[in-house]
């Protein structure tokens, strides 16, 4: 399993305290302590107003791809406006970090089958993978019947879908940080336990997951029961993360993602949006 976090500031105005940076430098820290390696997916107008955060990623031994240029969900965008903002995102983090980008995350899981351009042209921006597909129904963004195990577009971009499990009549992504959070434990352990041998598991947690002192506010575009679920239970973040650390692997999803695409691999299933639709 992958330890990731979308880096995101979710601040509605400027008068609120910037929280970013203090909460990367807790993961950060508690990473290095377990010598785990992970990536950050960073969105582009964050890393443009603060490119030390990037650096300090960077510099710490992670990984760093692309959480879109402004976190607005992909059908929000023309296509055309889609590919600039993702060319000039990787453009950026590029520079900063000096490394090359070759992760997208599209913000809320939002490749889904009303943006069936998305796939091709991120590729087209020089991404190697994209972690963007939430593969279950979902009230707010999914792709049901897109396959729970790595696969690959028809541009050749390689697609790690979000891990999700079963719990009774509903398909839940159980490794955001909400869930890590506020589900049991022996239920996330289960769940990692009962994944299918090729899937590849990754978390997404969020720097505020972690922001034990943040006082209580209504988060930007969800109701008041979603940001209570925002709040709560963030002083058991790092030990129930604690409690799956064992099944932490080292590896940034990057070389996850090179291995699979390797000519060594067992070539992965081709799945397209655009077939779909027309069936
Ligand atoms: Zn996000």
């Amino acid at each position: 399993m992958s330890f990731t976090i979308d880096v995101e500031d979710i601040r509605t105005s400027n008068d609120q305290q910037y929280r970013v940076r203090l909460n990367v430098d807790r993961v950060l820290a508690w990473l290095h302590d377990r010598g785990v390696v992970g990536t950050a997916f960073v969105v582009g107008t964050l890393a443009e107003s603060d490119p030390s955060l990037v650096r300090a990623i960077v510099d710490a031994g992670h990984e760093v791809g692309l959480h879109s240029w402004s976190h607005t969900a992909i059908e929000k965008h023309t296509p055309s406006d889609f590919g600039r903002d993702i060319k000039k995102g990787r453009e950026l983090l590029q520079n900063i970090s000096q490394q090359p980008v070759s992760g997208f995350r599209a913000p809320f899981m939002s490749m889904t089958a009303r943006t069936p351009w998305a796939p091709d042209l991120i590729a087209d921006a020089g991404f190697m993978y994209s972690s963007s597909v939430l593969p279950a129904a979902s009230p707010l963004f999914g792709l049901p019947g897109a396959p729970k195990t790595p696969f690959l577009w028809e541009s050749g971009l390689l697609e790690l879908p979000c891990p999700v499990t079963r719990i009774g009549p509903l398909t839940i992504p159980f490794l955001g940080g909400t869930y890590i959070r506020l589900l049991p434990r022996v239920i996330t352990i289960g769940a990692l336990r009962r994944q299918d041998k090729d899937s590849v598991m990754w978390t997404y947690c969020h720097p505020w997951d972690f922001d034990t002192e943040e006082r209580f506010r209504r988060y930007p575009e969800t109701g008041f029961v979603t940001s209570i679920l925002c709040f709560r239970g963030r002083r058991r973040m790092f030990p129930q993360l604690g409690a799956i650390i064992n099944d932490l692997d080292c590896s940034s999803l990057s070389e996850i993602a090179a291995s699979l695409l390797a000519p060594s691999a067992t070539r992965l299933d081709v799945f397209s949006m655009t077939a779909r639709n027309a069936a």
